[in-house]
């Protein structure tokens, strides 16, 4: 591994120290951002997970 490489790598450790999780409203399940989904036809707005938004379908 070169150098810059090396570099390059520990930006990109300290920009993203670690995934980023969300409780599920509905199952209080922790899972990552990215499978969160919004349930906009409920006021408040729902975020629950994928699996969640799928059974409320
Ligand atoms: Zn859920």
């Amino acid at each position: 591994m070169t150098a810059e490489a090396k570099k390059e790598e520990n930006k990109t450790k300290k920009q993203k120290p670690r995934e980023i999780k969300f409780k599920c409203q509905r199952c209080q399940k922790e899972v990552p951002l990215k499978d969160m989904v919004s349930v906009t036809r409920f006021r408040p707005v729902l975020i629950v997970c994928r699996n969640c938004a799928d059974e409320m379908r």
